[in-house]
């Protein structure tokens, strides 16, 4: 159904659309046109003096809410349409007679951008945590972690070179061994599609070759390589050999911090591989079991059993490999129960990094189409704060967070480590401090400027592999947006 709003005096319905989602997830926000039901009015007004704003409904009940702030000038035009968000936010709280959301009007992939820039304008302490109450309505358990998170990721951002710029490599392998049932990702089930991968291989060595050899002459440090997808484990042992062959250089030639290789699912391991990842440089692995229980492990699709988790493991570890592995909070089926038992038998096996995801119901998953029991928004909040607490008994701190669409119980992602064990890919990605270059179908590419952490330019390769290997550009365009990055000549016509 469509909700019209009236606004006075601009149309904002971009600025309210995640709020009003929030509470009307299958519908649809419009601005209010003669002819058009009158829902909601947003009213406001911003002078020298202030903002004033008012949120009126006139859909099931009529109740007003109003917000006034007296800012100084150079601060009324950045705030007003955040005022504007929870004006609109505090009403539909009041219409559905509604409990605060944890994350309040914060509704973005990465709430922890915002806290990093109310510190670095000095914003600190108890004023920091009163600022996030009253202006974002965050509730104090989110205030705790994102504060953490933030903490542990500034001392990270005291590595980042002022003098060169750091980039980080993602290289895309859109391959699984089948498809989970939560899965949104446009990946390639290999039984159906194996007949691709030979083409999809060579026009990814090409393009990793070419980008070596274009980005030669610029003053540019290799930070972190990361091999994700899909699953790169599941090409064969030769397969993934080339594409270890073609990426060396780029260890030889930089002053690598960190080279991943996602293996996430366990039956995809073997010693074999794990060896040769290790020759060609890897220093850390993910291997995902998402839970530790037999019984979901079917239900989602995952086509491996525990014990398979262990042996993976136990791999990593004789390998002397760092270790990441994801969970999943919210899994159809688990309470609180079955996904504290999970991450205890995850920390039992001694990962470097944990991450605990919470489900979301993407739009394009097997899962959106199902009836299965899912967990409540409290039941979930509960899962939560079991699991935080039993990852931070152990030792495994929070360093990374991003939020996404439809998640449930609007929860996040967080990331936990043992001290010093951060994966400095994740935050880099997370945080847009340094530049990301993504190669292989459907990795995007975005260039930070080191100085001020601007987005100087974003890149898309085609997501469907066919359309990435014929695709002429790819290099030309990232190393001159590179370039221009660098304020240097265009290397390449
Ligand atoms: S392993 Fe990851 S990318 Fe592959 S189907 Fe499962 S969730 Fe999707």
């Amino acid at each position: 159904m469509n909700y019209y709003v009236k606004f006075s005096p601009e149309d904002l319905e971009k600025t309210i659309e995640d709020i009003f989602l929030l509470f009307f997830p299958n519908d649809q926000i419009r601005a209010w046109m003669p002819g058009t039901q009158c829902h909601f009015e947003i009213n406001y007004k911003v002078n020298d003096q202030g903002i004033a704003v008012e949120a009126i409904s006139h859909w099931q009940r009529k109740i007003r809410i109003t917000e006034t702030r007296k800012e100084k000038e150079y601060e009324v035009r950045s705030q007003f349409r955040r005022l504007v968000r929870l004006t609109f936010y505090k009403l539909m709280l009041k219409l559905f007679n509604e409990d605060p959301k944890p994350w309040g009007i914060l509704t973005g992939v990465r709430p922890t951008k915002v806290i990093h820039r109310l510190l670095d304008n000095k914003l600190i302490g108890k004023d920091l945590d009163n600022y996030l109450k009253k202006e974002f309505y965050i509730n104090e358990d989110k205030i705790d972690l994102v504060k953490q998170v933030v903490q542990a990721q500034r001392n990270l951002f005291k590595q980042i070179s002022k003098d060169q710029t750091g980039i980080n490599i993602y290289i895309s392998i859109p391959f699984c061994p089948s498809r989970c049932l939560y899965c949104s990702f446009p990946g390639y089930e290999i039984k159906k599609f194996k007949k691709r991968v030979a083409n999809y291989l060579e026009a990814l060595k090409r393009e990793i070759k070419e980008f070596y050899l274009a980005a030669g002459c610029l003053d540019v440090n290799v930070d972190s390589l990361y091999i994700g997808g899909g699953t790169p484990t599941v090409l064969s042992t030769p397969q993934l050999e080339e594409l270890l062959y073609i990426v060396e250089p780029y260890v030889r030639r930089y002053n690598i911090r960190e080279y991943t290789l996602e293996a996430g699912r366990p039956d995809t391991i073997d010693m074999e591989k794990l060896h040769l990842a290790k020759n060609y440089g890897i220093t850390r692995v993910s291997v995902n079991p998402q839970t530790m229980q037999e019984k979901t492990l079917g239900l989602i699709d995952r086509c491996h059993d525990i014990s398979q988790i262990h042996e993976a493991v136990a791999l990593v570890h004789k390998l002397n490999l760092k270790l990441n592995m994801d969970l999943i909070v919210g899994l159809p089926e688990e309470d609180t129960q079955l996904v504290t038992d999970s991450i205890e038998k995850v920390i039992n096996l001694k990962p470097h990094n944990i991450t605990a995801h919470t489900l979301a119901i993407k739009t394009a998953s097997k899962l959106r189409k199902l009836e299965v029991r899912l967990p409540t928004p409290i039941e979930i909040s509960k899962m939560h704060i079991a699991a935080n607490k039993i990852l931070r008994d152990k030792g495994y701190k929070p360093y990374y967070l991003y939020r996404q669409k439809r998640i449930l119980g609007d929860m996040e992602n967080s990331g936990y480590s043992l001290d010093g064990e951060e994966s400095w890919y994740n935050v880099m990605i997370m945080e847009e401090r340094q530049t990301i270059i993504g190669f292989g179908a459907g990795a995007a590419s975005k260039f930070i400027n080191k100085d001020n952490y601007e987005i100087h330019g974003v890149y898309y390769n085609p997501k469907d592999s066919i359309i990435y290997e014929q695709r002429q550009n790819l290099i030309k365009d990232k190393i001159n947006l590179l370039c221009s990055l660098l304020k240097e000549e265009k290397r390449w016509q």
